[in-house]
């Protein structure tokens, strides 16, 4: 079996266009447009490519972007501040700290004081709560991603005869696409942070997916994956889930990005010997990293909608 690739830079690109048509609609409504809030502590290269690339996809997208960029030596207070002047300004509607920050600040207190209707990364404790009960809210960025990665994958996967098609997702508006019901799919997600792998397994059990969280200290690693239909990678270990993992024909998501001592970028899948088995993949880089991205735009905009009248 070949499995078919699911780009996250295509399905972020078509997500991208259908926030640009939902912000123009809210100009008109509104005469205002979502606004992006983003603090930078230090001068980390990642992270100021990250924050450069978020910034760069809400101009793309039609919201305003601010930014603050604090020295590496800023204290708790400082970072405090902004994070106040952010949650009273009526023009940002979504507030990110880029993570991580320097280790003498306590990221997880700097969280909470992040309006939990600005909060866009839904990190914040009380939007983790909304997850945990089912109710509405935002969802962390990366695993809100990788759900729309599986939507896809199903989607294609249900239309075999376009499976191959290189304009499958010419058409299709993906950020408006009622989600899919995984009712009867066993999913196994590897990896259990509060970033990824637990709001992951929860977003999973909330569309009746049957759900299974492995770890670092799960036996027999390889037999419990190869009984998921659904596979999701965020583990952090260069390659570790290989062909042995992967049930012929799942939908492999691999979550992890690893910098190799030779400065390749590889997931936490070994791509090519997976694609043999798996039904469906994605890559790395190009799949859930860009996914990211644009869930953190989303995020913004629905804050937007959903809390206008206070937050203005
Ligand atoms: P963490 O280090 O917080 O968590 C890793 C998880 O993997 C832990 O639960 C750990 O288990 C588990 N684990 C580690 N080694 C093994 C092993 N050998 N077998 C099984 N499980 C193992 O990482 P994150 O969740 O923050 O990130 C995971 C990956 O995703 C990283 O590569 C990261 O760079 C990437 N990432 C990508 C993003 C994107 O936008 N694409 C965004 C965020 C992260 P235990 O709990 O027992 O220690």
């Amino acid at each position: 079996m070949n499995a078919t690739p699911i780009s996250g830079t295509d399905v972020a690109k078509n997500i991208e266009l259908g926030i640009k048509r939902k912000v123009d609609d809210l100009k008109y409504k509104y005469k205002a447009v979502p606004g992006l809030g983003v603090i930078l502590v230090g001068d980390n290269p990642a992270s100021k490519y990250y924050v450069a690339t978020k910034e760069k996809v809400a101009a793309r997208a039609g919201l305003l972007s601010f930014e603050t960029l604090l020295s590496k030596d800023a204290t708790f207070e400082e970072v405090a501040k902004v994070i106040t002047e952010y949650n009273n300004d009526p023009k940002i509607h979504g507030i990110l700290l880029q993570l991580p920050v320097p280790k003498h600040l306590d990221s997880d207190k700097l969280l909470d004081l992040i309006d939990p209707a600005k909060d866009a990364d839904g990190l914040h404790p009380q939007n983790q709560g909304l997850l945990v009960t089912g109710k509405v809210g935002p969802r962390p960025c990366t695993p809100l991603g990788a759900m729309k990665l599986i939507d896809v994958a199903m989607m294609k996967q249900s239309k075999i005869g376009d499976a191959a098609s290189a304009n499958f997702l010419e058409g299709i508006d993906i950020a408006n696409l009622p989600p899919v019901d995984l009712k009867g799919k066993r999913a196994v997600v590897v990896g259990r942070s509060i970033l990824v792998g637990k709001p992951l397994a929860l977003m999973l059990l909330e569309r009746n997916a049957t759900v299974t969280i492995a770890h670092s200290k799960t036996a027999d690693l390889n037999g419990v994956c190869k009984e998921a239909d659904i596979l999701v990678a965020a583990v952090g270990v260069p390659e570790l889930i290989g062909k042995d993992h992967v049930k012929p024909g799942a939908i492999v998501i691999d979550v992890g990005i690893n910098r190799l001592d030779n400065g390749k970028l590889v997931g936490d899948v070994k791509y090519d010997e997976a694609a043999k088995v798996a039904g469906a993949i994605t890559p790395v880089p190009g799949g859930v990293g860009p996914m990211t991205v644009i869930m953190l735009i989303s995020n913004t905009v629905a804050n937007f909608e959903r809390n206008y009248e206070r937050l203005s």
